[in-house]
């Protein structure tokens, strides 16, 4: 891959990915390809990917290596900041866990934005504080809010989808071109199945074929399953995974049942530098969990960012041309 006709201080926008199958989906997004820095300072570990989408030139960065968690996220995060000076914002995009109980309706495919609630910023670090006597954690984060340009276009794009009156929503076309791979998994192969938090999954099965069917959630059916519904909310962010039904309801209890999510990266970012997480849930953060919708839940997320960014205007002029 050649050198980008364009220098680091081109690109104002940043595009993180943690896994490798996110990163690939993120390539995909792009209407343009620019290829590879001109050059990077030498302290700079990072393996950039440059590109245009719209009218936005991105940089592009994975963690590497397998590593995983809110640290290496820090890494990349900061790296990208000092090479490209002209960041105005980031995007964090890819898979996390669904944490789903009473009012919010989540489900595999589905679409996590980070949005601020009442006295939280979007995003929390669920193992970050101080225990206390009692057993209480006593909470000593606190995270930047994304940046107003962006919950701008993030209200702006909620409108456009579900006004009643002609609703505009990019989403299904873009994930049509994907093809196949990234279309919902068949029903047949990898159901979407929510489990009551109090049954566990049996550790030697490979799928849930032996799990008691009685301990399902019931859950109305979909009226439109080919569009991924998305949610604004709080993020929880650390540096476990969490694979266990009652313990995700602990730690979103601890939170005032606020949680929409998790992740282990966005912690690591969102004091960086202004950024914006969008997370497709491709597991219910239990013992159930496996990796047959990961694929699906990777394109949504991305797609969404693609849309999002259609809506916010570039700040400089630049040379690629507008579309
Ligand atoms: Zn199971």
């Amino acid at each position: 891959m050649q050198a980008s006709p364009y220098s680091n201080d081109e690109y104002t926008i940043g595009w993180i990915s943690a896994l490798n199958e996110e990163f690939i989906i993120a390539m995909a997004m792009l209407d343009e390809e620019h290829g590879r820095p001109q050059s990077t300072p030498r302290d700079d570990t990072n393996a950039y990917h440059l590109g245009r989408i719209g009218a936005h030139n991105i940089t592009m960065a994975c963690l590497s290596g397998g590593k995983m968690g809110t640290g290496p996220a820090a890494i990349v995060a900061e790296n990208m900041r000092r090479t490209f000076k002209n960041i105005r914002f980031a995007l964090l995009v890819g898979i996390g866990g669904g944490v789903p109980n009473g009012k919010k309706d989540i489900r595999l495919g589905d679409i996590v934005v980070s949005y601020p609630n009442g006295t939280y910023t979007g995003v929390v670090q669920y193992d970050y504080g101080k225990l206390n006597g009692n057993g209480d954690i006593e909470r000593k984060d606190w995270f930047c809010a994304p940046p107003p340009k962006v919950l701008a276009a993030v209200d702006l794009l909620r409108a456009y989808h579900t006004r009643p009156k002609n609703p505009r929503n990019n989403m299904p076309g873009i994930l049509d071109e994907l093809g196949e791979l990234y279309a919902y998994p068949e029903e047949h192969l990898a159901p979407d199945l929510l489990f009551r938090a109090d049954h566990d999954h049996n550790p030697g099965a490979e799928t849930c074929g032996s799990c008691d069917k009685g301990a399902l959630v019931q859950r109305k059916a979909r009226n439109s399953a080919s569009s991924p519904h998305v949610h604004y909310g709080i993020i929880a962010s650390g540096s476990m995974v969490v694979r266990n039904g009652t313990e995700r309801d602990k730690i979103d209890q601890r939170y005032a049942n606020k949680i929409f999510c998790f992740d282990m990266e966005a912690a690591g970012l969102v004091n960086n530098f202004p950024c914006l997480i969008i997370r497709g849930i491709s597991d219910y953060s239990d013992s159930h969990k496996n990796d047959e919708w990961q694929k699906r839940a990777t394109a949504v997320a991305s797609v969404y960012a693609k849309e999002l960014l259609s809506l916010i205007e570039p700040e400089i002029p630049h040379h690629s041309k507008l579309i």
